[in-house]
């Protein structure tokens, strides 16, 4: 009697809803098998239905509530590993978020369900049991369709609880529910065809069927490259161009068998020989600085000024690390830098390196997490920030490349995690070590490094002697007064593109906006089209012919009349990358100008396919945003243009000048890279400013001490932590109101720390109005005792009533 009391178990859960804390549910008797780490399939409110992950399990009842059962586990091994969670928890807590929330970001999507699991009937030659009414009903409905979701469950039988009697049914043995997990994801079959017995002079075929005897060469030669006695079917028919007649022809005769294979949904090098790595001997002493280094840090800097070969460098340490049977991920900050690199990972790593990022579909990605846990096929993975929750057993290195990219942050939804900070912590929890590599580090991580927190290693010589490009600075100002600007372009940016375009060579100009123009104004009464549900304005893409908005999508069609005054004096103002290469295209009619922004990158192989193109010299001027700015490497770029400083300078952060010259180095030192010293110039309003100074003088250290006076005077990071906090309700007085209480409350505790509430540079996004505090944690401060008054004071505020509804963000080290 009392043993099988003891013997009720039950388990904390995690749910993917944005709700604080665990759940806990009974593990019913049949389903004893359930572990940490899986995945359960649990009931939740009154109709919903969750995937959870079991977190932990225990004996101890629940007092104040009745715990449900488990309805399902749906795994037989942990999916999620101690180490995992770990990171998890490790995210919820510093960025202030639920352990949900963690998961649905962390999860691939092959791995989740929700109240779409659906049921099915199990076809039974049993003598049908007796159904109450209600399942009588389910199972009715399942005559007409040959599932129902848990959801038209419920529809079909309002007012009750459907989870009992799904249950019911599942236990009678006649409904089922639909797809394990897993099988959202279906591992790819492919037909293949190999050599029915060994091959012998057959000169009959030559004569009498050329076509199949030209098959069969084909299959030799691709069986030849390729070193394997199996070919896909597919390749070799579109390789010899034949048709499968002829190939069943071959089969009949029995010179071919053919069979069904499971196959890798990845691209694959095949037989490749790993490209020699010879250091120049200022790699080699930063390489062995780099390895000295990591024995007494977990974290080293790796300073290295653009193409100084920082990526050889990394290549090597990645081969010592793999060699020692350890797992390392590579991240990046943008998909864009991606396929680059990995053609030169490629070539050292071979098929052993896996990409993974936001661009491949839920089948690839879920290929590649099945490998990295199950198997040892990577040891290298290079990836985006998503990377970062790929279930690594034995991960010895995470190299961060261009540390210093905000892209690493996360800012738009919860978790608002940044990568590169939580990529050091996952390197903790394994006892890995981190590089962390750039050309312009934050000021974060520099002053690390300076007060020796971070080992530092530095590389200041580009590879192969070459010179760093000579920076001209046009001021935009000058040339306006002599009306001699053309459009966006001064005379001197257009002698050097031609001279650039007559020398054979590339040019790279950016634009930081995309779109044609940024701004539709009336020429009559100033008044300009906004957005209908948030504060910007419209930007004009020509190519759609429509006005839209970058921060919700809204599109709108263009119109000459203005809905203030009603003169027909609309028209648009500003430049974006499409009207650059519109307007750039009569001064340079015979070359072939392409953009690569948002807008020509949205299918999954545009940014390749715009890349190669570049590489190839099929495009000669390549204009972007941001994209192009970090880590790509072009051979034969010798002209860079920034045809506008002014638009990074002036944006309202006390980051923008410390971003304003990470970026303008970073798209300078995309010229010149390979023998003869690059050109850049920068086009501004503000030419005697000291962060175009720092600039054209590549004078990092400058940029520091000035950034960090400054930082120290006004007290900002990395002097002390920030968090900001943003109000939002679509009522603009109920929003001012709970910004005010929330400050007041705030400003009870840390006084000064406290900044606004203000409105944002955009106060209102679909609709919801924006307020935002800023809260300054120092030094002496306990940043988790911060956090969690911050966030019982959110929470008294959201269970007052006027406050139910407003919605208060919390961003930890907001970017
Ligand atoms: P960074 O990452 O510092 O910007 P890269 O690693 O991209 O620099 O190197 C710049 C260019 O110089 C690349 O095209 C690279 O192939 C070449 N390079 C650098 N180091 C070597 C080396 N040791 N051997 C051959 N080529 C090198
Ligand atoms: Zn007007
Ligand atoms: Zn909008």
């Amino acid at each position: 009697f009392f043993s099988s009391l003891l013997v009720v178990r039950f388990a904390d859960v995690i749910l993917p809803i944005p709700l604080n804390g665990l759940f806990t549910y009974e593990i019913p008797p049949n389903l004893e098998e359930v572990e940490n780490g899986m995945r359960v399939i649990v009931p939740f409110g009154h109709k919903k239905v969750y995937t959870a992950i079991v977190y932990q399990i225990h004996r101890s009842e629940p007092q104040n509530y009745r715990v449900k059962p488990i309805f399902e586990c749906l795994d037989l091994q942990p999916i999620i590993s101690p180490t995992q969670f770990s990171l998890w928890e490790w995210i919820s807590t510093y960025y202030c978020c639920g352990l949900g929330d963690v998961m649905n970001a962390a999860l691939p999507s092959a791995l989740k369900l929700s109240s779409q699991t659906k049921i099915h009937k199990i076809p039974s030659d049993d003598p049908i049991s007796i159904l109450t009414e209600k399942e009588q009903m389910v199972m009715n409905a399942l005559e007409n369709k040959s599932e129902l979701t848990y959801h038209d469950v419920s529809n079909l039988l309002p007012k009750t609880s459907v989870f009992p009697v799904i249950n019911a049914l599942i236990s009678k043995n006649i409904i089922g529910t639909y797809e394990e997990l897993t099988e959202k994801y279906k591992p790819k079959r492919q037909r293949m065809v190999m050599l029915a017995s060994p091959l012998i002079a057959n000169t009959d075929l030559r004569q009498r069927a050329p076509k199949q005897w030209q098959l069969l060469q084909h299959f030799v030669q691709l069986s030849n490259e390729k070193s394997s006695s199996e070919i896909s079917v597919q390749s070799l028919l579109r390789h010899s161009n034949s048709k499968h007649a002829c190939l069943n022809a071959l089969i009949k005769k029995g010179i071919f068998k053919t069979f069904e294979k499971e196959v890798s949904r990845l691209y694959e090098v095949g037989k490749y020989s790993p490209l020699p790595l010879t250091l120049s001997p200022q790699q080699e002493l930063a390489h062995g600085a780099l390895k000295n280094c990591l024995v007494t840090k977990n974290v080293v800097l790796f300073h290295g000024v653009t193409s100084s070969g920082k990526t050889e460098v990394l290549i090597q340490l990645i081969k010592e690390v793999i060699e020692n049977h350890q797992q390392v991920l590579y991240l990046l900050p943008e998909i864009a830098l991606t396929t680059q690199l990995i053609r030169r990972l490629r070539q050292h790593f071979g098929d052993s390196i896996a990409v993974y990022h936001s661009k491949f579909s839920n089948n690839e990605r879920m290929e590649i997490w099945n490998e990295v846990k199950n198997t040892n096929r990577f040891s290298v993975v290079l990836g985006t920030r998503s990377a970062l929750f790929l279930p690594f057993k034995q991960l010895g290195l995470i190299v961060i490349d261009e540390e210093h990219e905000i892209t690493f942050k996360q800012h738009h939804s919860v978790p608002k995690y940044n990568a590169r900070d939580t990529a050091i912590k996952y390197a903790q929890i394994h006892d890995a070590k981190v590089v962390l590599a750039s050309a312009t580090p934050s000021l974060e991580s520099y002053y690390n490094a300076q007060s020796k927190k971070y080992g530092l290693v530095e590389l200041n010589e580009r590879y192969g002697g070459v010179k760093l490009p000579e920076i001209d600075i046009v001021d935009i100002k000058y040339w306006t007064h002599r009306k001699l600007m053309k459009g966006a372009f001064s005379p001197i940016l257009l002698d050097h593109i031609n001279e650039a375009l007559k020398n054979n060579k590339q040019v790279i100009l950016f634009q930081n906006r995309r779109g044609f123009a940024p701004l539709n104004m009336c020429g009559f009464c100033g008044f300009t089209t906004q957005c209908v549900s948030c504060d910007v304005s419209l930007t004009y893409h020509k190519n759609q012919d429509v006005l839209k908005c970058h921060y919700c999508g809204h599109t709108e069609p263009i119109s000459k009349n203005c809905r203030s005054c009603g003169s027909n004096e609309m028209n648009v103002k500003g430049y974006g990358t499409e009207k650059i290469e519109e307007e750039l295209q009569p001064f340079f009619p015979s070359s072939k100008i392409s953009r690569l922004d948002l807008d020509t990158t949205k299918k999954k192989n545009a940014y390749d396919q715009i890349i190669t193109d570049f590489e190839n010299g099929t495009i000669d001027i390549l204009i972007g945003t941001q994209m192009i700015t970090k880590g790509l490497d072009f051979k034969n770029v010798s002209l860079v243009g920034i045809i506008n400083a002014d638009g990074v300078l002036n944006f309202p952060d006390f980051r923008s000048f410390e971003r304003s010259f990470q970026l303008m180095s970073q798209v300078a030192g995309r010229a010149g890279r390979k023998g003869k010293q690059g050109k850049v110039i920068i086009q501004t309003y503000s030419a005697d400013h000291d962060i175009i100074q720092a600039v054209q003088n590549n004078d990092f250290s400058a940029m520091y001490r000035l950034q960090m006076a400054e930082r120290k005077a006004f007290n900002y990071p990395p002097f002390c932590k920030l968090i900001s906090i943003s109000v939002k309700h679509k009522n603009l007085d109920l929003t001012n109101q709970a910004a005010r209480d929330l400050a007041i409350h705030l400003r009870a505790t840390f006084q000064e720390q406290v900044l606004g509430p203000e409105y944002p540079a955009v106060s209102r996004i679909k609709n919801r109005f924006i307020k935002k505090i800023l809260l300054k944690i120092g030094p002496g401060v306990s940043l988790n005792k911060s956090k969690s008054y911050v966030m019982n004071v959110i929470q008294s505020l959201n269970q007052s009533k006027p406050f139910r509804a407003v919605h208060f963000e919390i961003d930890v080290d907001p970017i």
